[in-house]
């Protein structure tokens, strides 16, 4: 994985040089011949530990391994410290034959290490080392080198830490010199543009970040954000514009870009943020929608419901019993399409909040089909539906008034969206280890773009037929939920003009991980109590 932004690996490298530049000019000071500087690292003493000759530990003069020794055997020897100039004898030692002289580098903000020097036996004793100012001065050299070594790691390390932070970062980050060339683009920014950081790194951002304002006229240079932020300084916040991706996909964005101050090393005048708001435009229009299909929905029923009521309570009203009891019918008919319509937007609420639990048990798919047809039928009598199972039919595992709920829905919509009277089949199949139930009409088919849509929340085709007839488009929706909680799938195949065939599958034994709940985030919705939409359903009729 690919750190777009300079992760300081080459920083690090070049400070290190610089202190070992320090080293070697204050080895030559000290008439030794060879130094190593072992830094103290967040308070654990310049000991050995695993050093590294870029890290903690610097040689000069001497191999990292033979300095690693030696600052080991240092670190384990009991002799009172420090040192400070007077020579440790290690003539005899098979590291080095000669003295080492250690000293502790130090300032007013406290140790930050040690340095040995390492020479023929007799050097420490020469002024170079035992003349405070001298020492003084070669000291202060030292730690000065190592403070400005330990901010440009602390630079580095949090230049590592942005980098990752922008490289996961949900939203878009591009980043350009003053030029407006790209010098950074984080994934997201891949995934909304389509373009790949390789392709577009050293390009002007404009001809890879095209955006448009929300009419879709484009931005043009003068207008375009990170142009602006680099000629004026003044940043720009949230503005809401049209990205246009690489394949001319339209993405709705909010842009915020800010100039930033070039560190070293890094060429970034302005950094851009774009967030993609589709997804949230989305519920925002699927929120407006709900409350005007469902407003619209409910109020076609009390309409009717209130007209006949006003008509049957009229003082002068003379009707002869059957008149009345066809508007007590109507008025009937109108209140189970309420409760129906009720009990689906609590159904849908429940599914939203992540609870759609199911009781499942073995039931037999040909048996809930016919019965389900035949309380259809006896519902309206125009109504044909042709029931056609095997005989052999393998049971499955299944909430059984679920299955019902979604065998109702399919049903409902043949009806709906098929000529009055049109005949509806609904066949059976096992397949290895699902059973299949397809919903079979020859009503007015469904355009391809739009049927895998239609499974999602208030998603109506919109035609004619759905204008002339009811609906939320919350059948399939819950219809599919259902189905994919038990571990199952849902699909149509249409062709428009000749009629729909909605299939459900429902697998033989009960899946290990089938999930009980597919889709819909908890806690979007409000909790709704448990509905129990099929009684809701056949409230009043059965
Ligand atoms: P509703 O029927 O309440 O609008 P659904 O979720 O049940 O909601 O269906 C969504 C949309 O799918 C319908 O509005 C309709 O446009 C289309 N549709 C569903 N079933 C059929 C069918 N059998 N034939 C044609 N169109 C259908």
């Amino acid at each position: 994985m690919a750190i777009l932004w300079p992760s300081g690996a080459t920083d690090q490298v070049q400070t290190a040089e610089a202190l070992r530049r320090a080293l070697r000019f204050a080895v030559a000071l000290a008439e030794s011949s060879a130094g190593v500087l072992a830094l103290r690292v967040d308070g654990v003493g310049a000991a050995p530990g695993p050093l590294s000759d870029d890290g903690r530990l610097i040689t000069w003069g001497i191999g990292a391994d033979a300095a690693r020794r030696i600052v080991t055997q240092l670190a384990l020897d009991a002799a009172p410290e420090p040192l400070d100039g007077r020579p440790r004898v290690m003539a005899a030692s098979d590291i080095w034959a000669g003295e080492i002289a250690t000293m502790t580098l130090a300032d007013a903000g406290g140790v930050v290490g040690e340095v040995s020097f390492l020479g023929a036996t007799g050097f420490s004793a020469r002024r170079s080392l035992l003349d405070p100012e001298r020492r003084r001065a070669l000291l202060g050299m030292l730690v000065a080198a190592v403070r400005s070594h330990q901010q440009a790691a602390r630079l580095q390390q949090e230049n590592r830490q942005l980098g990752s932070i922008l490289h996961f970062s949900g939203d878009g980050i591009i980043t350009v010199d003053e030029g407006l060339r790209i010098t950074g683009f984080n994934p997201a920014m891949e995934a909304m543009t389509g373009w790949r950081q390789h392709e577009v790194l050293g390009r002007f951002s404009y001809e890879v970040v095209k955006l448009h304002t929300p009419q879709s006229a484009p931005m043009g240079l003068d207008r375009d954000p990170l142009a602006q932020v680099i000629a004026t300084g003044r940043p720009i916040l949230d503005r809401e514009l049209l990205l246009l991706a690489r394949d001319g996909q339209r993405v709705n964005v909010t842009v915020t870009a800010t100039a930033a101050a070039a560190s070293a090393g890094q060429q970034v005048s302005a950094i851009m943020n774009v967030r993609d708001i589709t997804r949230s435009r989305e519920t925002e229009e699927m929120r407006t929608t709900f409350i005007s299909v469902t407003s619209h929905e409910l109020q076609t029923p009390i309409a009717i419901i209130k007209g006949y009521a006003s008509t049957l309570a009229r003082e002068d009203a003379q009707m002869d019993p059957e008149a009345t009891r066809e508007r007590l019918r109507a008025i009937e008919d109108e209140a189970d399409r309420l409760s129906h319509m009720v009990g689906n937007l609590l159904y849908a609420s429940r599914i939203q909040a992540g609870g759609l639990k199911m009781e499942r048990s073995e039931i037999e798919l040909a048996s809930v089909a016919r019965s389900v047809a035949r309380r259809m039928m006896a519902r309206s009598p125009e109504v044909d539906i042709r029931v056609r199972m095997p005989a052999a039919l393998p049971p499955v595992l299944a909430d059984r008034e679920r299955i019902e709920e979604v065998l109702m829905n399919l049903l409902d919509n043949a009806i709906k969206y098929s000529p009055r009277g049109a005949r509806i089949r609904v066949r059976g199949q096992s397949t290895g280890d699902e059973v299949i139930v397809s919903v079979i009409d020859a009503g007015q088919g469904i355009p391809l773009r739009e049927q895998e849509r239609i499974f999602e929340r208030f998603q109506r085709v919109d035609n004619a037929a759905s204008r002339r007839t009811q609906g939320a488009g919350l059948g399939l929706y819950i219809c599919r939920a259902i189905v994919e909680a038990h571990g199952g799938r849902i699909w149509v195949s249409s062709e428009l003009g000749r009629g729909s065939t909605f299939s459900f599958s429902l697998p033989r034994e009960e899946r290990a991980a089938a999930p009980l709940v597919i889709f819909g985030g908890a806690g979007e919705a409000e909790q709704a109590p448990e509905p129990r939409t099929s009684d809701v359903l056949l409230a009043g009729r059965e």
